[in-house]
């Protein structure tokens, strides 16, 4: 028996259990969810009493690529692995939801990737500003 067949989580296969409105909404819900959640675990990777234990690794990398983006150390893994876990126990979603979810959020991952590569690229000396582009933001303001 799996914990989504003892019923524990609130994830569910029909669409007619919370509606095809729902479906849409909790799919940009949850990824605007996501990315809010991510942004502000990011800053606090950045902290200097867990950086090098928890995000060091994913800065290794000074010309990203696609992959950079699941370049991370065990610990920034596995919290950002629990978001997925925790939300299917407190938000309601559709399996498909949750499939397309996973999708959405390692193609987007790949994209800013590919992105933060070609800026780093377009700039004069060739390198990030800051660290690699995804972490600019959160370097900026830190
Ligand atoms: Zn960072």
């Amino acid at each position: 028996m799996t914990i989504y067949d003892s019923g524990a989580t609130l994830l569910y296969s029909s669409i007619d259990d919370y509606g095809l409105g729902y479906l849409i909404v909790s799919f940009f819900g949850v990824i605007l969810l996501q990315d809010t959640c991510f942004y502000f675990f990011h800053r606090g990777f950045h902290h200097p009493l867990v950086f090098d234990w928890l995000h060091q690794g994913h800065h290794s990398s000074k010309h990203p690529t696609p992959w950079t983006s699941f370049a991370l150390d065990f610990p920034e893994a596995f919290i950002q692995g629990l978001f997925l876990v925790a939300v299917v126990f407190v938000i309601p979603l559709h399996l498909l939801v949750l499939a397309l979810l996973l999708i959405t959020m390692t193609i987007w991952a790949v994209i800013k990737a590919m992105a933060e590569n070609s800026l780093a690229t377009a700039r004069p000396s060739g390198t990030a500003l800051v660290g690699h582009g995804c972490c600019s933001v959160v370097d900026a303001y830190s």
